[in-house]
C-alpha cells in the first residue's frame, strides 16, 4: 500500500533521512527500530506530511502523497503519538467524534454512533463520558487509537505509543495493536518493544543515521542480524 522511494529530509544543515526506500504491503505490520536520533519519527512524519520530504517520493496505492491535499492524506493515513494529543476539555467520545465531524464532515448523530463503536473496539465502551484526565494513560492511548480507527484509514502510523505509559499499562495497548494487525490493518510502528516487533511484525526495519541498514522478517533481524551496527544495537536493547 505504501511505497517509499529515496526519501530525503533535512532540518537545516542536518541531514536526517538520507535516501530511504521501504515498501509496506497492505494488511501488514512493519516495525521500525533503531537508536535515538536515527530518523524513525521523521520517517513516519514524512508518511503523512507532518514534515515535507526534501526529495524522493511516497506513494499510497500508487498515488503520490506529496501532491495530495493534506486533509485527504490525513483521512487516509492515521497517526497515534507517544503523548496521546487528546483534547483535555472534551470527553473520550467527543475526542473520537471531533475528527469525524471536523475532517470527515460527518453529521453528529452518525459520528456519535461510529465513535461509540470504535470505543467499544478498544475496550472503552463504558468510558465515553470521561475526560482524558480521569482516564489512565493506557486508556487515553486507547482513545487515541479509537480516534485514528474512526477515520477508517488505509494505514495507521504509531510512534512509540507505549513509551510514556506506566509499565503495567503497556501490555493492554500492545495487545490492542496486535489485534488490529491480525485483523488486517496496515500499520507502521516505531517501537522500542522488541518482543512486540518479534511477535507481531511481518517486517522489521532497522534504521541508523538516517538510513535503513537492514530490513527483513523478525527471524532475520533478531536471530540472524547481518550488520555490525544491528548486532551492537540488539546487544544493547535485548
Ligand atoms: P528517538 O528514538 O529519540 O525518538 P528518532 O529515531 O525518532 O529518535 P528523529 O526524531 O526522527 O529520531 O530525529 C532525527 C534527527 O533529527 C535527530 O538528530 C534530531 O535531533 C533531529 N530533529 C528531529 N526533529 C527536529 C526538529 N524539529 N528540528 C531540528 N532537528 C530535529
Ligand atoms: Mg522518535
Amino acid at each position: 500500500a505504501l511505497q517509499i522511494r529515496d526519501v530525503r529530509m533535512a532540518y537545516g544543515e542536518l541531514d536526517v533521512l538520507k535516501g530511504v526506500d521501504l515498501d509496506i504491503a497492505a494488511g501488514t505490520v512493519t516495525c521500525i527500530i533503531g537508536p535515538s536520533g536515527s530518523g524513525k519519527s521523521t520517517l513516519l512524519r514524512c508518511m503523512n506530511r507532518l514534515v515535507e520530504p526534501k526529495g524522493g517520493d511516497i506513494r499510497l496505492d500508487g498515488e503520490s502523497i506529496l501532491v495530495m491535499k493534506p486533509e485527504k492524506l490525513r483521512r487516509r493515513v492515521g497517526m497515534v503519538f507517544q503523548h496521546f494529543n487528546l483534547f483535555p476539555d472534551h470527553t473520550a467520545l467527543e475526542n473520537v467524534m471531533l475528527a469525524l465531524t471536523k475532517i470527515k464532515k460527518m453529521p453528529r448523530q452518525k459520528a456519535r454512533r461510529v465513535a461509540e463503536a470504535r470505543l467499544t473496539d478498544v475496550g472503552l465502551a463504558a468510558r465515553g463520558d470521561h475526560r482524558p484526565a480521569s482516564l489512565s494513560g493506557g486508556q487515553q492511548q486507547r482513545v487515541a487509537i479509537a480516534r485514528a480507527l474512526a477515520m477508517d484509514p488505509e494505514v495507521i502510523l504509531f510512534d512509540e505509543v507505549t513509551s510514556a505509559l506506566d509499565p503495567e499499562l503497556v501490555k493492554g495497548v500492545l495487545d490492542l495493536m496486535a489485534t488490529l494487525g491480525r485483523q488486517g490493518m496496515t500499520m507502521a510502528v516505531v517501537t522500542h518493544e522488541m518482543g512486540f516487533a518479534r511477535r507481531v511484525a511481518d517486517q522489521v526495519v532497522f534504521m541508523d543515521e538516517g538510513r535503513i541498514v537492514e530490513a527483513g522478517s523478525p527471524q532475520q533481524i533478531f536471530d540472524n542480524p547481518q550488520s555490525e551496527r544491528l548486532k551492537r544495537f540488539l546487544a544493547e536493547v535485548l
